[in-house]
């Protein structure tokens, strides 16, 4: 499904994971490229012809599996390991900017749901691409060896500084756009979590367990939850 959600902006979405496509008159950006088989590029050039820019928010296999099918993309060197397609990386810092269609998104370094993760913000538009640390309700990842809470929740205090500079966070899983609100509830929970004040459950079929947060569910485990 391809959704216009603003002039030079584009929701790309497959029903497990979304991506944004911002259009300019000599390139493009894509913010994430879906799964291996969520085949990306068709919907995309349905858009656009201009040339490609990839932006990568971290490297789990639903936002970087798609990367195959382009040439290169930019992505947080901590997430580097994580992604197997013979393409050209470039590593994507703090502060990095990208202008295209309007759109002046800086990157911010949000290290927790993976150690690469990054957000994009536009200030001028007052909207946070969030990738997936940001989310109503969730389930947020925080299990396994490439995440870890005490980074997440230092970003999520950080983000919240941030807050009062966007009215939109858009997030790549659930409900879409969100308020700002949520970096806040996200947090709180995040914190009860690490305190280990939240109740929780095994998880049917992942190797983890779901903690119930007052806002927001997490899949963690007892030893991530300390990482
Ligand atoms: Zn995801």
């Amino acid at each position: 499904m391809t959704q216009k959600i603003q002039d030079h902006l584009y929701l790309l979405d497959d029903g497990r994971v979304r991506q944004f496509l911002i259009t300019g008159e000599d390139r493009a950006l894509l913010l994430d490229t879906g799964f291996a088989d969520s085949h990306l590029l068709p919907a995309v050039r349905a858009v656009t012809d201009a040339p490609l820019t990839v932006l990568l928010t971290h490297g789990d296999p639903d936002h970087a599996g798609g990367l195959a099918d382009f040439e290169e993309a930019w992505l947080n060197e901590k997430d580097w390991p994580l992604v197997q397609a013979p393409v050209r990386l470039h590593p994507l810092r703090e502060g990095d900017t990208f202008c295209c269609g309007g759109f002046r998104l800086e990157t911010v370094e949000i290290p927790g749901h993976t150690y690469g993760s990054v957000a994009f913000a536009d200030r001028s538009r007052r909207l946070l691409f969030a990738g997936d640390s940001v989310q109503k309700e969730g389930p947020i990842y925080l299990f396994g060896k490439h995440r870890s809470v005490s980074l997440y929740l230092e970003s999520q205090r950080r983000l919240l500084t941030m807050a009062g500079e966007f009215d939109t966070v858009l997030p790549c899983h659930h409900d879409c756009p969100i308020d700002p609100v949520w970096i806040g509830r996200n947090l709180e929970d995040a914190e009860a979590l690490q305190a280990g004040r939240l109740p929780s459950e095994p998880h049917p079929t992942l190797p983890c367990r779901v903690y119930q947060g007052r806002w927001t569910a997490f899949y963690c485990t007892e030893e991530d939850r300390l990482r």
